[in-house]
């Protein structure tokens, strides 16, 4: 006879997990380790080599991940990519079985939110947006912020299912509302690091020891998250990604994606965001001049150099 512990194991649901890359790896990860079986897609096989290392079943296409689903998460870059695996004809909304709940944890705006709610209701599939904060630490922490979107009776069942991967999961409203929270929180995240990346040139040029500053400002009016889990000088925060390299941590043409959805958001309610706009034209002068696959405090790297050239001139 069975015992309790193997009859939960036998009736845990299947997971699909789309985009492995460096949230989605360590999130499926939490699944993993929770005893869900994640058949799992990203189309770089590097991505896909990682996960499979921590357990995923890798599929060989989207329709192959979703076949047996129960439940869907998804973490890909832009919404474009996310209306494109929901909505292609051999995508997850024309593979899953009719009523799966997709859960998309990736940063895709109010208007594309909006979109796969609407296409997501025509294919007879539940879509709950669910963007992320807390960065890759947060992700492989399972500490991180939730902000869900959809229709309230799916809330309760949304939050359950991301339990695994949080600790604050918000129902913020209807569809559109979780990326609301997101891009509005995300305005104020891009900026200071844009302000963070400035201000560490700044410092470097004028011959700080950015050390004790780093001890000064944490102490100070000047001090906030970015500052302290990104600190954009080599050597100051032990685990930033300036202090290895610049390797992301969060993709400068990311960074540079969430200040465009800031913009458009501000554009579209008519709100002024004239910071995001100069953060947001400096991020993709970066990422167009080599650093779009660096980290975002990257930046910091392209402002010294000017520095020193306007100085030279
Ligand atoms: P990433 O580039 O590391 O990962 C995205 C993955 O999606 C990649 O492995 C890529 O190959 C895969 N992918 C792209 N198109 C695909 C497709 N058609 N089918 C299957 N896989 C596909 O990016 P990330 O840092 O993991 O960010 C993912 C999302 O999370 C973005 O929307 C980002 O804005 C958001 N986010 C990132 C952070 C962070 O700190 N990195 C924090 C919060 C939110």
């Amino acid at each position: 006879m069975s015992t309790t512990s193997q009859r939960r194991r036998v009736s845990m649901p299947t997971i699909a997990w789309i985009g492995l890359g460096l949230m989605g790896n360590p999130m499926s990860k939490h699944l993993i380790n929770a005893g869900f079986s994640v058949n799992g897609f990203d189309i770089d096989p590097v991505a896909a080599k990682r996960a499979e290392d921590n357990g995923v079943k890798v599929a060989a296409s989207l329709a192959e991940a979703a076949a047996d689903a129960d439940i869907v998460y998804s973490m890909l870059p832009s919404g474009t990519d996310v209306y494109q695996v929901m909505t292609a004809p051999d995508g997850i909304f024309a593979s899953v079985r009719p009523g799966t709940m997709i859960l998309d944890c990736s940063t895709v705006g109010i208007a594309y939110a909006k979109k796969l709610h609407e296409a997501a209701a025509k294919a007879g599939v539940v879509f709950v947006e669910a963007p992320v904060s807390g960065g890759t630490e947060g992700a492989r922490d399972a500490t991180l912020t939730f902000m869900i979107g959809c229709d309230k009776h799916y809330a309760d069942l949304a939050k359950e299912r991301l339990e695994p991967l949080g600790d604050y999961i918000a129902y913020v409203g209807g569809p559109g509302a979780g990326q609301a929270a997101k891009v509005v929180n995300n305005l104020i995240m891009a900026v200071s690091v844009t302000v963070n990346c400035e201000a560490t040139a700044l410092g470097q040029r004028l011959g700080l020891d950015m050390k004790e500053f780093f001890e000064i400002a944490i102490r100070s009016s000047a001090d906030n998250w970015s500052f302290r889990l990104w600190n954009p000088a080599p050597g100051v925060v032990a685990e930033a990604p300036s202090s290895h390299g610049y390797k992301a941590g969060f993709k400068t043409w990311l960074l540079a994606k969430d200040l465009s959805l800031a913009v458009e958001a501000g554009r579209d309610v008519g709100a002024r965001l004239d910071t995001a706009e100069t953060a947001y034209l400096l991020m993709t002068e970066h990422a167009k001049s080599g650093g779009a696959d660096m980290d975002a405090t990257s930046l910091v790297l392209h402002l010294a150099e000017q520095a020193k050239a306007a100085k030279a001139a």
